[in-house]
């Protein structure tokens, strides 16, 4: 699922908010920064919000950015922010919503819905722990990354001691 976050029309603000943003809300040709500016915050929002990794700022009935979530913060009056990397059309996720009406379907008025997109299913966490998202197990490079932190960390770095290690291992697994 991704967090959509649907904004106002642009208008100023009395006084800076805790973001210590002068104005809000979305405006013609906005670039995704100004729209990841004027939709990252502040907002009301339940526990399940915080589980998402992809936000989409809609405005006006269009995805106007598309942001991998990366850090969250406590505002004032029970309100959160968050923080992240605006995504490119390199990423599916982008590619697959950008510019296109907002893809939650919600007639509601609540600024915030929700999403299931195809594309965000298809990625997971790499294997290696290094938090980076990927389309495979690992994010480039980093099953090699994987292997060799073990054999640093439990073979002395070497590659031969983990080898032999695996084929004992192997050989005992078999003929158990
Ligand atoms: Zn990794």
């Amino acid at each position: 699922m991704a967090l959509i976050i649907r904004i106002a029309a642009y208008h100023e603000l009395a006084e800076p908010d805790s973001l210590g943003r002068t104005w809000v809300g979305h405006f013609p040709r906005m670039t995704q920064k100004e729209a990841y500016e004027a939709g990252r915050g502040v907002w009301k929002l339940g526990p399940r919000a915080t589980a998402e990794r992809f936000a989409l700022i809609v405005g006006g009935d269009k995805v106007r950015a598309v942001v991998k979530i990366e850090r969250w913060y406590d505002e004032p009056d029970d309100r959160r922010s968050f923080t992240g990397t605006v995504l490119d059309d390199s990423h599916p996720v982008h590619k697959a919503t950008y510019g296109l009406p907002d893809p939650s379907g919600s007639a509601s008025r609540n600024p915030i819905a929700y999403a299931e997109l195809a594309e965000e299913r298809e990625f997971r966490v790499c294997a290696c722990g290094c938090g980076e998202q990927t389309q495979r197990d690992f994010a480039q490079g980093h099953d090699q990354r994987a292997i060799h932190n073990r054999i640093r960390q439990h073979f002395g770095g070497s590659t031969l001691a983990f080898l032999e290690w695996f084929d004992a291992t192997i050989e005992a697994r078999e003929a158990a």
